[in-house]
């Protein structure tokens, strides 16, 4: 077990209203304000929500993230969102290169470090995700894709930097299919991960954190979070509700 602090990142990805974000936030706000103060909650609504969600945690100790930016700081791209709009709206953290990105839109890790990089520059902290596929997996490369991605999408210096810096380690098998990976698969994998980061960014100091992200639950969370090389976890469906949501804060 570890005493460090954790970082629990909820994703709503594309869900939410006005209305029913305000409900949720209240009901996060109201248990938060129990967990211990080693615990940091992030909520990442969607772009349509962020203005809204930012002024309903202002004070709390709930910071703000985006789920994506554009690397390119302005300018003529339809339905994009910069990096520095996200800083403007009080955002503190954003995700990068979710699976589901790189799925639908076909983000490569060049892109995804661009991002980072575009975030960076505005103190944004990234959280640049990375996973193998079941593919991958079952063929025995999963480390070796995890030192790609890791080589390609992330910064030189990223973690060093004062916005610090995040990596979310979910295999694409485990997110919203209910199947977690187990203790020992995430222990091995995030170890390689702290390895490979270690010998992309040439030092062991100041390394980023890294969370685990896929399928967590309130009934995994305390045994993934004493991982002493995990630091957070990345929660898709169960930040949808607040009491799973909290649950899971209460297990770091
Ligand atoms: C995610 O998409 O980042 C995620 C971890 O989703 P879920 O918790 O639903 O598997």
């Amino acid at each position: 077990t570890h005493t460090a602090s954790s970082l629990i990142v909820g994703n709503w990805k594309m869900n939410g209203t006005s209305a029913s974000a305000a409900t949720l936030i209240g009901e996060i706000l109201d248990g938060a304000a129990a967990l211990p103060p080693s615990v940091a909650l992030v909520i990442c609504p969607p772009f349509t929500l962020l203005d809204r969600v930012g002024r309903m945690i202002e004070g709390s100790v709930v910071r703000l993230g985006a789920q994506d930016c554009r690397a390119e700081p302005k300018g003529a791209y339809t339905g994009d969102v910069a990096a520095p709009m996200l800083a403007d709206l009080g955002v503190h953290y954003v995700i990068l290169g979710h699976s589901e990105r790189r799925r639908d839109h076909f983000e490569t890790d060049a892109q995804i470090r661009a991002k980072a990089e575009a975030a960076l520059a505005c103190g944004l902290t990234p959280i640049i995700c990375i996973g193998e596929t079941a593919e991958e997996r079952d063929a025995g490369d999963a480390f070796l894709r995890l030192s790609a991605q890791i080589a390609g999408a992330v910064p030189a210096g990223f973690g060093a930097d004062s916005a610090g810096g995040v990596i979310a380690y979910e295999p694409v098998w485990a997110i919203g299919t209910g199947r977690t990976a187990s203790r020992e698969d995430i222990e091995s994998t995030t170890a390689h991960i702290r390895q490979a980061l270690a010998a992309h960014l040439g030092t062991d100091d100041n390394l980023p954190q890294i969370l685990y992200g896929g399928s967590v639950t309130a009934r995994d969370a305390a045994s993934i979070l004493s991982i002493g090389t995990v630091n957070g976890v990345l929660v898709g469906g169960a930040s949808l509700s607040a009491d799973s949501f909290l649950g899971i804060a209460a297990g770091a």
